[in-house]
C-alpha cells in the first residue's frame, strides 16, 4: 500500500517575465488501488502538476509539500522518485537518439529494481507486453520515440508502465491523439497494470472520452492552478454535458 500525498502546492515556472506561479495550492491523495482522474481546461496547470511530481527542474515548489508514504519526494532525484514507485507518462514523450526501445526498458528495469531482469522471464514479458499492446516486435528495436506516431508513443509509454510496475503512475494527456482503437488498446493496457499490481492511477485529461475505459473513483476539476470540484464519476457526466465553463467563471450560464 502505497499513498501519495500533496499538500497545499505551490509552484512557480521561469518564464521571460520572471518565476511566474502556475500552481496555487494544490491538494490531492492518491493511494495504490485508486483512479483518480484531474480534468481541466488547457492551461490549468495539469502538466505542471505531472511535472512537478516527476521532478522536472523547471518547475519551483514555492510552499507545499509532495510524499510517498511520508517521505519527501522533493527531495528526491528524478531517479529517485521511480525507485521510490513513482512513473510518469507524459504529455509530450521526448525523443531518446541512438538508445533502442528493448535496451532503454531494460536499462530502467535494472535501474528501478537495483539489478538487472532476469533474462528469459523479461523477454518473454516484453514481448507479451508489446502483442497486448498491439506492437509490431520490430518496434523493440527503433530508437526510443524517434519519429513515432503520436499513437505509438502512447503506447510505448504504457509499455513502460506495465514492465516498470510503479505504486503510482501519473497518465497525462495519455489519451490525446488517439483514435477510438488506440485509446482502447491503450485504456486496456492501463487495466491490466491496475489489476496486476494493485496501481494507483491519477489520469490527467482535458476530455472525458478516456474515462468511458479507465473509470475513477474520484475525479478532481483543476482551474488556474487550483482544484475547484472534487467528487465521483458522475462530475465528469456532468463536465461532458456542461464543460468547463461554469467552473472557469460560475457566473456563467449552463449550455
Ligand atoms: P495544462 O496541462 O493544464 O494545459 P500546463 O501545466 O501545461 O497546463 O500550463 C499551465 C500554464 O503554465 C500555462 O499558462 C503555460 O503556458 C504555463 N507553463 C507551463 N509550463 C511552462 C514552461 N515550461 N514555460 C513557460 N510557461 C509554462
Ligand atoms: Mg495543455
Ligand atoms: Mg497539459
Amino acid at each position: 500500500m502505497a499513498v501519495l500525498e500533496i499538500r497545499d502546492l505551490h509552484v512557480t515556472v521561469e518564464t521571460e517575465a520572471g518565476q511566474t506561479p502556475i500552481l496555487n495550492g494544490v491538494d490531492l491523495t492518491v493511494r495504490t488501488g485508486e483512479t483518480h482522474a484531474i480534468m481541466g481546461p488547457n492551461g490549468s496547470g495539469k502538466s505542471t502538476l505531472a511535472y512537478t511530481i516527476a521532478g522536472h527542474p523547471k518547475y519551483t515548489v514555492t510552499s507545499g509539500s509532495i510524499t510517498l508514504d511520508g517521505e519527501d519526494v522533493l527531495e528526491m532525484s528524478v531517479d529517485e522518485r521511480a525507485r521510490a514507485g513513482l512513473f510518469l507518462a507524459m504529455q509530450y514523450p521526448v525523443e531518446i537518439p541512438g538508445v533502442t526501445v528493448t535496451n532503454f526498458l531494460r536499462t530502467a528495469k535494472t535501474a528501478i529494481d537495483g539489478e538487472a531482469p532476469a533474462i528469459r522471464s523479461w523477454t518473454k514479458d516484453v514481448k507479451e507486453s508489446m502483442k497486448n499492446l498491439r506492437m509490431d516486435p520490430k518496434f523493440a528495436q527503433r530508437n526510443v520515440n524517434e519519429g513515432f506516431s503520436g499513437g505509438e508513443k502512447k503506447r510505448h509509454e504504457i509499455l513502460q508502465l506495465e514492465l516498470l510496475k510503479p505504486a503510482i503512475a501519473v497518465l497525462d494527456e495519455t489519451d490525446s491523439g488517439l483514435d477510438v482503437d488506440a485509446l482502447k488498446i491503450v485504456s486496456e493496457g492501463v487495466n491490466r497494470a491496475k489489476d496486476a499490481t494493485d496501481l494507483g492511477v491519477l489520469l490527467i485529461t482535458h476530455y472525458t472520452r478516456i474515462l468511458r475505459y479507465i473509470q475513477p473513483q474520484f475525479v478532481h476539476v483543476m482551474v488556474a492552478g487550483r482544484i475547484v470540484e472534487e467528487g465521483g464519476p458522475e462530475l465528469a457526466e456532468r463536465l461532458e454535458n456542461e464543460g468547463y465553463d461554469r467552473f472557469v467563471d460560475p457566473a456563467a450560464p449552463i449550455e
